[in-house]
């Protein structure tokens, strides 16, 4: 096989149309083939770099004559020299990603995993890994991977997270023409914590310019005829949050974050620590806050679970939490819509008998609940192990 097949190959498929390659299954196979072959020109890369063929024109390295030759931006020129070389020390994860079981972010992501501290540990674990990226969708993955670094190097976790919080800085100031222009960085628990009030207050404000739209209109509105954008709305949001907070009474009760630590999962062996959001990290990310927040704890295992009450119509109370802290989103396989935005849903539904036990219920967001009770649409992830909230 000469690339020169390759390239009248291509030219064929380029000479059919794209246009006739929009249906589902063939969106399918070409992202597949399109990441089986950036693993083949990731290996080659791995092969021009060992030939040093590049040398003989002066260029320093791979990477250098590869973006002035190929037009690319050097960091790209150089992470694909960086993981062509990883993949040679990751057989597995190459063979997979050559056949197409995975893709070229797992793939990436995998070989970022291999530092010089954890290269024992990969060496053993790599078929393990690699058999997760072949079954989880991307960002189930990267959470993996973020627990099997902390297990395989606890001290470069804990300094990661170090290194995140030192990292956190707010600048906010006026322009010249009077606008104030500003940029924040924030730790993973710091910013989930803003976040959380930012995108309260903004639902808030959303409900509000909903409300007033249908006034105005007469019918429901769309999103283009709110009077406000949703950047608008941030913006208004924090404005909130600050007068808010100006008119705390200094006595006021301060709401503490609530951390969830996951307990049980197989392998892990209680070295557990997320956010909701699914951030990850070391159990040392949470001392800052030992003081000021609730913790609860959650147990991932086959005997116990709780219930509230079977026959209750609504999820609720200790029920809902472990369905929350089970399925963390929409359970849809096309929707990422976070718990607090979801409902509680009877599997097999409340008026056929369905109980509201963990068993039954699952997170589905308010669009999904309705297109399920439209179509009778009941595609779902599969279900996880069950959790008791304690
Ligand atoms: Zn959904």
């Amino acid at each position: 096989m000469e690339l020169d097949d390759f390239g009248e190959a291509l030219d064929a498929l380029v000479s059919a149309g794209a246009q006739n390659f929009g249906d589902c299954a063939s969106i399918e196979s070409l992202h597949r083939e399109l990441s089986r072959f950036e693993a083949f020109v990731t290996e080659a890369t791995a092969a021009f770099e060992a030939s040093e063929e590049w040398a003989a024109e002066g260029a320093k390295t791979a990477a250098a004559w590869i973006a002035t030759r190929c037009h690319l931006p050097r960091a790209v020129a150089r992470r694909r020299v960086r993981l062509g070389r990883t993949l040679r020390q990751l057989p597995c994860c190459t063979e997979a990603w050559r056949e197409g079981q995975i893709g070229t972010e797992h793939a990436r992501a995998l070989a970022s995993a291999r530092r010089h501290r954890t290269e024992h540990s990969m060496a053993r674990d790599e078929p393990m890994l690699v058999a997760q990226a072949c079954e989880l969708g991307f960002e189930d993955f990267e959470r993996v991977l973020d627990y099997w670094k902390q297990l395989a190097d606890p001290e470069g976790a804990d300094d990661a997270d170090e290194a995140r919080r030192a990292r956190r800085n707010v600048y906010l100031e006026s322009s010249y023409s009077g606008l104030w222009l500003g940029q924040m960085t924030l730790d993973p628990v710091s910013g989930s914590i803003v976040s959380a009030e930012l995108n309260r207050l903004e639902r808030q404000l959303f409900d509000a310019d909903c409300a007033e739209a249908a006034e105005r209109l007469g019918r429901r509105p769309r999103i283009d005829e709110l009077t406000r954008t949703s950047g608008q709305r941030r913006a208004d949001a924090l404005v909130e949050m600050a007068t808010r907070s100006a008119a705390a009474p200094a006595d006021g009760i301060r709401p503490a974050p609530l951390f969830s630590v996951f307990v049980g999962y197989e392998t892990i062996k209680g070295r557990i620590c997320e956010l909701e959001n699914g951030t990850v990290l070391s159990p040392s990310a949470l001392v800052p806050w030992m003081d000021s927040a609730y913790f609860e704890r959650a147990i991932f295992s086959l005997g116990g679970r709780v219930d509230v009450s079977v026959r209750a119509r609504l999820f609720s109370g200790g029920t809902r939490r472990a369905i929350e802290l089970r399925d963390r989103i929409c359970t849809h396989p096309y929707c990422y819509e976070p718990a607090e935005n979801c409902q509680g849903d009877h599997i097999e539904p409340y008026a056929q008998g369905g109980a509201t036990t963990q068993e039954n219920g699952r997170l589905l967001c308010g669009f999904h609940n309705r297109l399920r009770n439209q179509r009778g649409d009941r595609r779902e992830r599969p279900p996880p192990s069950p959790v008791a909230a304690a």
